[in-house]
């Protein structure tokens, strides 16, 4: 939507094919339906790809432009933390805003139309529906089909099949910013609970990222934005054969000797207390009682009987709680999709570099941003960009 904006310059027609019957429906389930469209904490970091220059130079020359886009859709924002959301407080303010500004520009909309088919002839494109019903041709085409986030289908690769028409790489997709399905009887007695934690992500027992946040436990294994952040690195370590893991401190907030200090000064006080009741105050109870039973420590044994090497190793569980994580939830309940087209193959306007007038964006290509308005920041950036490449190189 945003690229079709931008490239609708005067003597330049564009036309918006769309697959489903409405545009923009995964964009009303985006942020709960707040839609958390930007991040004013925007740096390459905060992204995994295979060309950080090219993603540096991208949203370096978006954001000359962004301040301009939004008040040319009139959408007005608020932010929390950093993070920028409608002021409405709804994604479909937003859909509304582009939906206007789309009409204004004189943009062509065709929903159900889903493009199967794409080559190139005589420097024209001719894309074709899946059915074979009916083509259009193009002097450039603009790319933006997204990856395979919410598809049911794990057969659907549809714009990854138009790229590969076109003479594209695709990099293997996994889910992403996704739940994790883990290791362990326990989950059920937990499920539900959410904490603020610090997680790291081992792979093969190294320590790969870590992230400060919440924790969600569901009733299979963890979730919450957290996890969600590591999980980028998750698909391409199990298609490499890697072990993952997870540890959890449960206790960040303390070095190793404070929170020592602290429960050996407490022991000293609650003696009479039983292991349950010691640890009260500290987490959620079922959490404190699934870590006893991970000691086997009865949560009714009075603390003042444990041993002191089962003390200190109690302590540790709390800060370093290890969990296996079996493997991703599946795309119907991702956020994004890694892997696409390489960033490599298209230039800094997003133009590919393989087919002239093609120009490719969003998450179609192998750009994979953090929870926190990263993912719709880098479509936008990219839809920009590309919109203005495409009606530059026309006119
Ligand atoms: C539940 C959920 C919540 C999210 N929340 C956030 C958030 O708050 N902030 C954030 O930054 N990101 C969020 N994301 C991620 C974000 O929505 C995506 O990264 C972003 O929408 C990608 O934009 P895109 O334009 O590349 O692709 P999409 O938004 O996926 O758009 C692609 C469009 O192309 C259409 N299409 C596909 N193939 C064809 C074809 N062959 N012919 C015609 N049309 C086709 C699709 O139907 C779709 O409408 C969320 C994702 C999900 C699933």
């Amino acid at each position: 939507m945003v690229a079709a904006i931008r490239a609708a310059m005067p003597g330049i027609r564009v036309t918006l094919l769309e697959r489903q019957n409405r545009i923009g429906k995964k964009l009303l389930l985006t942020g709960s339906g707040r839609c958390n469209l930007t991040n004013r904490e925007m740096h390459e970091d905060f992204y995994l790809t295979d060309e950080v220059e090219r993603l540096k130079k991208i949203l370096d020359a978006y954001s000359l432009c962004e301040e301009d886009l939004w008040k040319d859709l009139g959408l007005l924002t608020k932010e929390k933390n950093s993070c920028v959301y409608p002021l409405s407080g709804q994604a479909a303010t937003v859909l509304n805003c582009l939906r206007l500004k789309l009409e204004e520009k004189g943009v062509v909309i065709r929903t159900d139309y889903e493009a199967g088919y794409i080559k190139k002839q005589n420097d024209r494109f001719v894309i074709e529906t899946v059915e074979h019903k009916e083509k259009i041709s193009a002097d450039a085409v603009i790319l933006a089909c997204g990856g395979m986030s919410g598809v049911y289908d794990e057969q659907y690769k549809n714009g990854y099949a138009l790229c590969k028409q076109l003479g594209h790489h695709i990099l293997p997709c996994d889910p992403a910013l996704v739940q994790t399905i883990c290791v362990g009887d326990y989950f059920k007695g937990i499920s539900g609970i959410r904490t603020d934690v610090r997680i790291s992500l081992l792979l093969d027992d190294i320590v790969t990222a870590t992230e400060d946040g919440e924790l969600q436990i569901t009733d299979q294994g963890l979730s919450g934005i957290a996890v969600f952040q590591l999980t980028r690195y998750l698909g391409e370590a199990f298609r490499a054969g890697r072990q993952a893991c997870f540890l959890l401190n449960f206790i960040p907030y303390m070095k190793r000797d404070e929170w020592n200090r602290m429960m050996v000064s407490r022991r000293e006080r609650m003696k009479h207390r039983s292991a349950e009741d010691f640890f009260t105050g500290i987490l959620h109870k079922n959490l404190i009682t699934m870590l006893l039973k991970s000691q086997n420590i009865a949560p009714g044994k009075n603390i003042d009987t444990v041993s002191e090497q089962d003390f200190q190793t109690l302590l540790d569980r709390f800060q370093c709680f290890r969990v296996k994580v079996k493997q991703l939830n599946d795309y119907r309940h991702a956020q994004i999709s890694t892997g696409g087209v390489p960033l490599a193959e298209v230039d800094d306007t997003l133009t590919s570099t393989l087919v002239e007038h093609l120009y490719l964006t969003g998450e179609m290509l192998n750009v994979a941003g953090a929870c926190g308005g990263y993912n719709l920041h880098f479509a936008a950036a990219t839809g920009y960009l590309a919109g203005r490449s495409a009606a530059v190189s026309l006119q």
